[in-house]
């Protein structure tokens, strides 16, 4: 089966890649696409599914996308859905303002949520969510991964996720255990 990783992040389409080995995924410029979709959803499925969709109904090909986040619970689950533009800079931007918003909170407990989509040809849509726990810790550690992957205390791993080898980091995490379910829906197809 080929597949179009609707996602712009390279980190992202390295991880399809990794977890979904045996599927050919190919980049979305390999698939020629160059637009931007807008992530309009309330939800991690919604989102999951309008980039999916966007994405198969512009190249005729089967697309799968993800959306994912971090949820805090002093935060009362943010930044959620809004993680990637939370602080209005990048990555480094909303590290320091989740930070910022937990100096002197004692609860750092968190979770990473994902939600994957495939959207087939047919405009079939098949989706499947995965979750993984930890804490927020109060300086950054470890060098890999992206995002909030330096703040992240793995309660499976315990390391952080930027601690871990991408292999670790995918057996545990959000996107890994989201996309081995989605494997698993598909069976026979893969
Ligand atoms: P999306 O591209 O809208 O799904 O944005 C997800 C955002 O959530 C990313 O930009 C990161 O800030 C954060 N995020 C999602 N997954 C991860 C992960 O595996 N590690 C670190 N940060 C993540």
């Amino acid at each position: 089966m080929r597949i179009v990783a609707a996602t712009g992040n390279a980190h992202k389409l390295q991880e399809f890649r990794s977890i979904l080995q045996g599927v050919e995924i190919l980049s979305q410029s390999e698939a020629g696409f160059c637009g931007e979709v807008e992530e309009t959803g309330a939800t991690f499925a919604e989102n999951a599914r309008i980039k999916a969709q966007a994405v198969a109904q512009a190249t005729g090909l089967a697309a799968l996308a993800d959306d994912s986040g971090l949820c805090v619970d002093a935060l009362g689950g943010a930044p959620g859905v809004y993680s990637a533009r939370y602080s209005g800079g990048g990555d480094r931007e909303n590290r320091a303002l989740l930070l910022k918003n937990l100096q002197g909170e004692r609860n750092r407990a968190a979770h990473f949520a994902c939600a994957v989509a495939l959207v087939l040809p047919d405009g079939k849509t098949i989706g499947s969510t995965g979750e993984t726990y930890g804490i927020i810790l109060n300086e950054e550690r470890g060098q890999n991964g992206f995002g909030y992957d330096c703040l992240f205390l793995s309660d499976d791993l315990n390391k952080t996720f930027a601690e871990a080898s991408e292999e670790e980091k995918n057996a545990v995490s959000h996107r890994g255990r989201a996309l081995l379910s989605l494997k698993e829906k598909l069976g026979e197809w893969l």
